[in-house]
């Protein structure tokens, strides 16, 4: 029996869980999907009407099919949690059932298990903003969007994935080592998704035999990274100074997200891979 994949924060084909989610399909898995739900408006026109079709295409010829898009609000786990101005706010009025439980429960009711989840997802309002200038409420909102969200999924999902199953997420060396301009607490989020990966992985290994890692990536022009403001930097910058000095593709991170949730890292859980062209390694950049 093939795999079932559901990949949450895919709302264009730029982006790390496009990548995720072709190489996934290209390795025979089933793809489902959650979508942030004021983008799902434009992310299911933009498929239906053909604007995806070529980066949809698999090595073997054909095209990548999703089995099903849900709407997802990884910050809110269930209706009670959604403030008033949310629920009436017109681009969520008109879906329903996206908080984290409910998607949960939906995708239970419509396939019944999976076997891989994925988090690609992330959110800071005030990113370009230095920590010291940094909200609390800013704060809070990007542990929320980027960190807790991990948690609320694998927590909702996890009673409903296939044991030898596997979970990934995706985090970023602003965890570790200080990248001015990553703001808002996005560093903080990710030395907090980071520092869960471990844990997670020990709680879900043992509850549900469930493996659970994180792949730190290098610089992509997604959208999200084009918000924060200086990605073409840290492209240049990549470019000059990791060992390996080509261009990242999306596809390369895609292709060890599909390794690491396969049978072939049975044996790999709690991990930060890097997949950054090894630009992690160097302490002088020359
Ligand atoms: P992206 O824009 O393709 O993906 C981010 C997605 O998150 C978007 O689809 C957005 O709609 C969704 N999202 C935001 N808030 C959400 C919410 N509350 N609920 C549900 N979905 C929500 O950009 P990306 O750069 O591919 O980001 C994917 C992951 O990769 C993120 O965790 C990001 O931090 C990480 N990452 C990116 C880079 C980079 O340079 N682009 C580097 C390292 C790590």
């Amino acid at each position: 029996r093939g795999k079932r994949a559901f990949i949450a924060g895919v709302a264009d084909d730029n982006g790390y869980g496009w990548a995720i989610a072709k190489a996934l399909a290209a390795a025979g898995a089933e793809i489902i999907v959650g979508t942030w739900v004021p983008a799902l408006n434009i992310f299911e026109t933009s498929l239906r009407r053909g604007k995806f079709d070529e980066s949809r295409r698999l090595p073997n010829g054909s095209l990548m099919e999703i089995s099903k898009i849900y709407p997802l609000d990884a910050v809110y786990d269930t209706p009670e949690d959604v403030p008033e101005d949310v629920k009436k706010n017109k681009r969520y009025a008109g879906s329903s059932n996206w908080t984290v439980k409910e998607v949960a429960e939906s995708v239970k009711n419509d396939f019944g298990r999976i076997d891989i989840l994925v988090h690609s997802l992330a959110n800071g309002p005030e990113v370009t903003k230095s920590l010291l200038e940094t909200s609390r409420r800013g704060y809070l909102a990007a542990i929320s969007a980027s960190s807790y969200s991990f948690v609320s999924l694998l927590q909702h999902f996890l009673p409903i994935m296939n044991p030898g199953g596997a979970s990934i997420s995706l985090t970023y060396i602003a965890s570790e080592r200080t990248i001015p301009g990553y703001g808002g607490g996005m560093s903080s989020a990710k030395a907090a998704l980071e520092s869960d990966t471990r844990v997670l992985a020990f709680e879900a290994g043992r509850k549900g035999q469930i493996r659970v890692n994180t792949i730190s990536a290098g610089p992509l022009g997604s959208r999200a990274a084009k918000a924060i403001g200086f990605i073409e930097k840290m492209i240049d910058y990549s470019y000059s100074n990791a060992p390996l000095q080509k261009e990242l593709l999306a596809d390369e991170v895609g292709n060890t997200a599909a390794f690491l949730v396969s049978p072939l890292a049975s044996a790999v859980t709690g991990s930060v891979v890097y997949v950054d062209n090894g630009l992690n390694t160097m302490g002088l950049a020359i």
